[in-house]
């Protein structure tokens, strides 16, 4: 799997203002990443603690599991090459403010927290968070076929 693959998710409130579809199109058609697995879904209070583990230590974990567990999010799969790096690059920085203009987040991002999407940052934590929202079965290469990561 290494390098092909990117965990994201469209978080909940880019979902609420219905910003889904528009953010979907663009990743796909003009960021050239296909999407490998999808799924509408509400995180509860514990999953996305579990999600957001590495973060637990820091001032804004709380505020991050409410928000996160606020409504459901778009998450989804995505293949290209160098996938992790091309997709930070493709979304821009964390704080929507800093990202470059014409990135998803620079787009559709509220504020640091509400920044309207996630990218994985790690081939190892793309893996982690891939396989925590997909079953080994719903991933599927460009010709439907199973993809064994
Ligand atoms: P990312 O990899 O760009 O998503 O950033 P991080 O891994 O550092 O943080 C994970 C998520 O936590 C971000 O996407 C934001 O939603 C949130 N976050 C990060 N830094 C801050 C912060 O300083 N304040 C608040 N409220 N949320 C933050």
């Amino acid at each position: 799997m290494a390098g092909r693959y990117t965990l994201s998710m469209i978080k909940p409130r880019a979902v609420r203002e219905g910003h889904a579809g528009e953010i979907l199109s663009i990743v796909t058609k003009q960021g050239g990443f296909r999407i490998v697995a999808m799924r509408m879904l509400r995180l509860s209070r514990e999953q996305a603690m579990k999600f957001y583990e590495v973060h637990k230590d820091k001032p804004f974990y709380n505020d991050l599991v409410e928000f996160m567990s606020s409504g459901p999010i778009v998450a989804y799969v995505l293949e290209k090459e160098n996938a992790v790096q091309a997709f930070r690059s493709f979304i821009g920085a964390t704080d929507p403010s800093k990202a470059e203009q014409g990135t998803i987040r620079s787009l559709f991002g509220k504020s640091i927290q509400e920044n309207c999407v996630h990218g994985s940052d790690s081939d190892e934590n793309a893996k982690r968070e891939i396989q925590f929202f997909f079953a080994s079965h719903e991933l599927f290469d460009a010709q439907g076929n199973i993809i064994e990561l």
